[in-house]
């Protein structure tokens, strides 16, 4: 999406450790109009898919999540992250390790929010190794329901993430790819 990657290539900041910081647009102030041309765009890759729900992660894949399901006309259930928690019975729970804090955590899903009938797209905004998504496809799959896809904002794909979900079989749209990126020079390559 080149509206994105236009946002990228003038905003982004490259920095130590492969992070790509997009604060003034995305994870720290949020620009609604790109929000709604990139939700809009994952309505046109994912048309073809019966969804009735979107998944995602707190904190920053709730707002692009908001905006995404609009158009799509479904609710959308976002996993929340817990230091520790207590098992009750109550929640699905998986542990996924942070990309950009390196710690574990616990995320939870409400039993009541997910069911065999649901199928969820799932949205996020980076794709890195893979472990928020891959976290969030097991909760779906503990609680019976179907995954349609994956519409990722910016997937880093000189990282295995991606690789790791394709090869599960799970279509991964991602609006932006970038091939390579530089910390000491601040370049970035897209795919
Ligand atoms: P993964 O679990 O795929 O390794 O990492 C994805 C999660 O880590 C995303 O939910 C995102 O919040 C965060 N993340 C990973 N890489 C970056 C990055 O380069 N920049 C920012 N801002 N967040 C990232």
């Amino acid at each position: 999406m080149e509206l994105l990657k236009e946002r990228i290539r003038k905003e982004g900041r490259v920095k130590a450790g492969n992070v790509l910081k997009v604060d003034s647009f995305l994870n720290h102030q949020m620009d609604i109009e790109l929000f709604n041309e990139m939700g809009k765009e994952f309505k046109r890759l994912f048309a073809d898919k019966p969804i009735n729900k979107i998944l995602t992660i707190e904190a920053s894949g709730i707002g692009i999540a908001c905006i995404a399901a609009q158009y799509f006309n479904v609710p959308v259930v976002f996993a929340k992250k817990a230091e520790s928690i207590n098992l009750d019975g109550e929640s699905y729970v998986t542990k996924i390790e942070s990309f950009t804090k390196k710690r574990q955590y616990d995320i939870i899903v409400s039993k009541k929010y997910l069911s065999p009938a649901d199928h969820i797209l799932i949205i996020d905004d980076f794709l890195a190794n893979g472990c928020a998504v891959a976290g969030l496809i097991d909760i779906v799959e503990s609680a019976g329901g179907t995954i349609e896809g994956v519409g990722i904002a910016i997937e880093k794909g000189f990282q295995c993430g991606g690789t790791l979900i394709r090869t599960k079989g799970v279509k991964v749209e991602s609006l932006a790819i970038i091939e390579s990126m530089d910390d000491v020079n601040g370049t970035i390559q897209f795919a």
